[in-house]
């Protein structure tokens, strides 16, 4: 027998009650993990069954920054690029392992621009150039931009994917991607918005960013640098290219918001 003192009075519970209460506590714990991994196995298999629409498709996966320039900068010098980088690494596995033909625009720490160019905007205006070039020369069947927000409000947070106004195929890759961001993570549940980016502008493939999350949130601060929630979000820009690729994008009830402010 186990006793409680409440409120000046006793209550005698019996161990084998408190054992039971525990017992169900436990069940409907695991019953929770349960449905939660059901439903994730069920949306995987839905995914998986579209995967066919991958084979020999061309996808760029730009991961954006490098060399000199390095993005945004989080504290301790946690870096956008290094970030994009790891993310977009796993992103082509994924894509791979689907029978996509993968071309990344940088594998390692450095940026497009010939060596003798100086000056970080000589470098960054030839660096995108080159960028937009390879998608355009390819030509691929999709491109996606991978960079890492950030705001003075802490604040803030979630992943947000950027359309070209007017390009009925970048907007479809947008809402299938940010229906997969909205769905996998604790996100806002965000609209893609169109958005004035010299990628978005000059590329003549179906084209978005992605700002996978703000470097300035505390909390996305420390999943964006964990190797499974990186894995997380590869897989959601995985299957929304894959079902975008499935033709699903364009009947998606996410409206493409207002213009993006942001130019590069
Ligand atoms: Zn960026």
């Amino acid at each position: 027998m186990t006793s409680f003192r409440l409120n000046g009075g006793v209550i005698i519970l019996p161990l084998q009650k408190i054992r039971m209460g525990m017992a169900i506590v436990m069940v409907s714990v695991i019953l929770w993990l349960g449905v939660c991994a059901m439903a994730s196995a069920r949306h995987q298999a839905a995914i998986s069954a579209l995967s066919g629409a991958l084979a020999g498709r061309i996808i760029v996966i730009d991961p954006g920054h490098g060399g000199v320039d390095p993005g945004v900068v989080g504290k301790n010098d946690v870096l956008e690029k290094d970030l994009v980088l790891a993310i977009g690494q796993k992103l082509a596995l994924y894509l791979r392992q689907g029978g996509a033909r993968v071309v990344m625009t940088r594998e390692g720490d450095y940026d497009l621009a010939d060596p003798e160019i100086t000056g970080l905007y000589r470098r960054k205006r030839q660096d995108l150039a080159r960028r937009v070039a390879l998608a355009n020369k390819l030509p691929a069947d999709a491109m996606v931009s991978l960079h890492i927000n950030s705001f003075s409000n802490p604040a803030q947070y979630g992943a947000q994917t950027f359309a070209r106004a007017g390009s009925a195929e970048s907007e479809a890759l947008a809402r299938a991607i940010q229906d997969e961001l909205n769905r996998m993570l604790k996100n806002k549940h965000r609209l893609p918005l169109h958005g004035d980016y010299y990628i978005l502008r000059q590329t003549r493939v179906p084209t978005v960013i992605v700002e996978l999350g703000f470097i300035t949130n505390p909390r996305e601060y420390r999943l964006l640098q964990d190797p499974l929630y990186q894995s997380k979000i590869s897989w959601c820009l995985y299957a929304g290219i894959t079902r975008y690729l499935a033709g699903e994008g364009k009947s998606l009830p996410l409206q493409p918001g207002v213009k993006g402010k942001k130019t590069q």
